[in-house]
């Protein structure tokens, strides 16, 4: 016997529709794409109210909804998901569907579980890399900012005597601050040697700190 397809089925549903609730077998139909077995009498849900039809002898996805009355035009296939026309108008507008969990199988819901792992492994790692190169590409700009910021100044003698000066002048601050704090520290530290010597290393390094901070 050739494989019901879905219009066919709804057009000998609808023909023998006195019969359907004495005889109460389901007119049977196939996906057209999957080929696999859809029941006339399986649970399902109005694309149009989304009311649920649990039972579904008479009102079968063939027929019509039991609360808006509207024939549904397609349904979608409970294995593979895929559009199934009803009738020739091809509307896939507000399709029906089935009540309940959809019957893809285990092996396809485990590959496709994996693929969609790996797809997002993948998502991840071009997102990195993405990320990457954006800094990357903030960074050489921040750099380049800075590089231009700088003043391009030729030298000149005033500008390199004046800078000497500056230099010579906090040189000889420093130094004298370091004086005045030797004798201090000195005085202050004059029974402990210890203190004494951390003290003189602590003001050994401030003159080192300053130097190289006002030296720039
Ligand atoms: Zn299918
Ligand atoms: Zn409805």
């Amino acid at each position: 016997m050739a494989e019901t397809p879905p219009i066919k089925a709804r057009e000998r549903f609808l023909r023998s529709l006195g019969l359907r609730l004495i005889v109460g077998k389901p007119v049977r139909f196939f996906c057209t794409h999957c080929g696999k077995y859809i029941g006339g009498d399986m649970p399902w849900i109005c694309g149009y109210c989304d009311f649920e039809h649990q039972s579904a002898i008479y009102y079968s996805v063939l027929n019509k909804c039991k609360n808006c009355k509207k024939r549904p035009r397609s349904v979608l296939c409970p294995h593979c998901d895929q559009t199934n026309f009803l009738d020739d108008k091809k509307d896939d507008w507000n399709p029906a569907r089935r009540l309940g969990a959809p019957l893809v199988n285990e092996y396809e819901t485990e590959v496709e579980s994996k693929r969609t792992e790996e797809r997002l492994k993948i998502k991840e790692d071009l997102k990195f890399k993405i990320e990457k190169a954006e800094l990357r590409a903030n960074l050489s700009r921040a750099e380049r900012e800075i590089q231009s910021a700088k003043p391009q100044k030729p030298f000149s003698r005033t500008t390199l005597r004046e800078s000497l000066a500056h230099r010579e002048a906090m040189h000889i601050e420093v130094d004298r601050i370091v004086a005045e704090k030797k004798q201090d520290y000195a005085k202050h530290f004059a029974g402990n040697r210890t203190l004494l010597r951390k003290a003189l290393e602590m003001l050994e390094q401030w003159r080192e700190d300053e130097i190289r901070k006002n030296g720039l």
